[in-house]
């Protein structure tokens, strides 16, 4: 029997801005390969969770591990807790005045001093994967939304990230494009991609999510697999939320 290895842990985060407490006592082990998907109302913390997790906002208390290597509180090397955890936002976030395959060997070559020859040749196999090859040396703002996001996925990638985070990726998209954005993450998801994934997507969270995180007003309220949350959740703040789906 194989015993599945933690990868990420969060140990009692708290999270304030000023006066307002965002994250109350946040604990969480995900697994390697495991794909949690972080639902709840506007407002209760998604975002910020994922911010911290890959050191974008400083936790006021608590702990953040990846591998067992404390990597919260350690804002002078953020930059290598970066290369490690992966971060897809809904605004894309490419750099405008660089091509499409410059935008995705940049981590590669100045963070991670790998070969522009062998960075480009990896792009090049991410972008085939998501059906881009053929934007290689376009622009950003030549591209469709959901084109965007698939290589702001694929950027992330080129990085070999240990985890990836998803913050409603597909929120900026027009319905057309939600499809071909939401495929690309469950064919990494089906490869074994450990992910974190903040979505409104509640059809797509419940095929996708090994588990299903509910957080309300910045506590983990129900932590439960997809099929008990959706069709059994245990508390009422859940079950008002999902109401708002049907
Ligand atoms: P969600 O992603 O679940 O909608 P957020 O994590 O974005 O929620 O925000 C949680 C709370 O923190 C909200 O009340 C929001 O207004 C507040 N907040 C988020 N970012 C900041 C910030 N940089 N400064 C002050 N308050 C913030
Ligand atoms: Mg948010």
């Amino acid at each position: 029997m194989s015993v599945k290895e933690g990868i990420l842990t969060l140990e009692h985060i708290k999270k304030s801005y000023d006066s307002l407490e965002v994250l109350k006592d946040i604990s969480l082990t995900v697994s390697k390969g495991e794909v949690v998907v972080i639902v709840g109302p506007s407002g209760c913390g998604k975002s910020t969770l994922l911010r911290c997790i890959n050191g974008l906002e400083a936790i006021q208390s608590g702990k953040i591990s990846l591998k067992g290597e404390v990597i919260s509180g350690r804002q002078k090397d953020m930059h290598l807790v970066r290369q490690k955890v992966g971060m897809v936002f809904q605004s894309y976030e490419l750099f405008p005045h660089m091509n499409i395959l410059d935008n995705i060997t940049l981590g590669p070559i100045k963070a991670q001093r790998r070969s522009k020859g062998e960075a480009e040749e990896e792009a090049r196999k991410l972008l085939e994967r998501v059906g881009l090859l053929d934007k290689m040396n376009a622009f950003p703002r030549q591209l469709s939304g959901g084109q965007k996001q698939r290589v702001a996925i694929v950027r992330a990638l080129c990085m070999h990230p240990e985890v990836m985070l998803f913050d409603e990726v597909t929120a900026a998209l027009d319905p057309e494009m939600v499809r071909e954005v939401l495929d690309v993450m469950l064919e990494l998801a089906r490869e074994g991609s450990t992910m974190l994934i903040v979505t409104h997507e509640m059809q797509f969270a419940r095929a996708i999510a090994d588990r299903v995180i509910f957080l309300d007003k910045g506590e983990i309220v129900e932590d439960s697999t997809p099929a008990e949350f959706f069709e059994n959740p245990r508390t009422e703040r859940a079950r008002k939320f999902l109401n708002v789906f049907e």
